[in-house]
């Protein structure tokens, strides 16, 4: 008999008590909307952003709507107009165009590596034309920040990092979403602190800062920022700046605030179950496991491997037969967008040119969950079946 995982790719853990009873307490008090606050109370929503601000070591933070709201956000604040490209991943997420497609801005895709980073030589080439980098740090895996800032820098190209798979994750020691000019993270329920939805966007620019305030939907509340610009950067921007809300609320902040003072301890419980499944996936014929930079400090919910070369079907074919024995493999190859996977190609209102070198490497990601309900044995068995099952095929083919 063959071994079979029964546990579920999609479960995450309960809202730790604490975030459950300040959310209650939140209800009792009825006071939900961020600037609906009794006389000397600072808002939840107020007292995550400077936490926040505090742990990543930004100026400035703000919580929105969504991770997807925090990106669109971030360009309309950095001046990114209607018809104006912005340069980005073609391996990344639908909500990534998404947010360029939601300024009327126009995504320029650039190259993957085989280590799932933007290719930095691609970019140099296309770096003249864009003045903006919309970087997603795709399933946690950080480029080489120095090098890519050094010729973002040199060409005039701001960078807005989304950092939906990277909270917690640094690059030589430096807090991802802080070394561009604008970071976005998700608060979304898979991703590695859960409000449902929700979204975290930090600089140290007081200009962009004020900016995304009003753009949020402040009003003329500003004032009530703990962790925005001090007054006099509103005092322009405060009248041409449209409102377009999204902000969050204190419900969602009360929930978020236990949450992020866990955050470093929940990222090492994902690397033990990330290097579980390494380990057990190494030396498997066929199959290349993705090397991490030193450099990269990571945060393991999710994890990549490359079939190199593979035909469609024999990928197929390792997928359908770890599926049978529980576990839930995800691929970048397929033609058609499937669940949340989906490709640059899949996002038709992009008028994208075929990029032959993603489209090698995108054929062989395969991509996994780790979610924290998973046991270290688990993740053990895991790695098994997935090794038994690309050997099989492997050597079929
Ligand atoms: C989840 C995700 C986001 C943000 O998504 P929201 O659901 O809007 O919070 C951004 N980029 C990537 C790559 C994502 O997976």
């Amino acid at each position: 008999m063959s071994e079979v995982f029964t546990g579920s790719f999609t479960q995450q853990e309960p809202i730790p008590e604490e975030g459950i009873e300040a959310a209650v307490a939140v209800m009792r008090s009825g006071r939900l909307h961020r600037y609906n606050t009794a006389p000397g109370e600072l808002a939840e929503t107020v007292l995550l952003e400077q936490e926040f601000a505090e742990q990543v070591g930004a100026k400035y933070c703000l919580a929105v709507a969504s991770g997807g709201y925090a990106m669109s956000t971030a360009l309309r604040a950095v001046g990114v107009k209607s018809g104006d490209r912005v340069l980005t991943n073609a391996f990344t997420l639908a909500p990534v165009p998404g947010a360029i497609a939601a300024v009327g801005a126009v995504p320029v895709f650039v190259d993957v590596t085989e280590n799932l980073v933007i290719d930095l030589e691609d970019l140099r080439a296309k770096a003249d034309q864009s003045d903006v980098l919309l970087l997603s740090h795709m399933r946690g895996h950080l480029a080489d920040m120095d090098a890519l800032m050094a010729i973002c820098d040199a060409a005039g190209v701001g960078v807005i990092e989304d950092c939906a798979h990277t909270m917690g994750a640094a690059w030589n020691g430096v807090p991802s979403g802080t070394q561009g000019r604008v970071g976005c993270y998700s608060c979304q329920t898979y991703k590695h602190v859960n409000s449902g939805e929700g979204g975290l966007l930090v600089t140290d620019d007081p200009e962009v800062a004020a900016r995304a305030i009003m753009l949020s939907g402040s009003y003329m509340m500003y004032e009530k920022h703990l962790a925005g610009p001090p007054k006099d950067a509103f005092e322009t921007i405060r009248y041409e700046t449209p409102n377009i809300s999204g902000r969050m609320d204190n419900l969602r902040a009360a929930i978020l605030r236990p949450q992020l003072r866990d955050l470093d301890a929940q990222c090492a419980r994902w690397n033990e179950r990330y290097f579980e499944i390494e380990k057990g996936l190494r030396d498997t014929p066929g199959l290349t496991v993705i090397e991490r930079p030193e450099q990269e400090t990571i945060v393991g919910s999710s994890i990549q491997f490359l079939l190199k070369g593979w035909q469609a079907d024999a990928v197929g074919e390792v997928l359908a037969r770890c599926l049978k024995r529980g576990v839930e493999l995800k691929w970048f190859g397929g033609a058609e967008p499937v669940g949340f996977t989906s490709r640059y190609d899949s996002w038709r209102y992009v008028d994208a040119p075929v990029l032959p070198e993603s489209d090698k490497i995108l054929a062989g990601i395969v991509d996994m969950r780790v979610p924290l309900t998973f046991s270290l044995k688990d993740c053990a068995l895991i790695a098994r079946i997935i090794k038994a099952e690309v050997g099989a095929v492997y050597q079929a083919g």
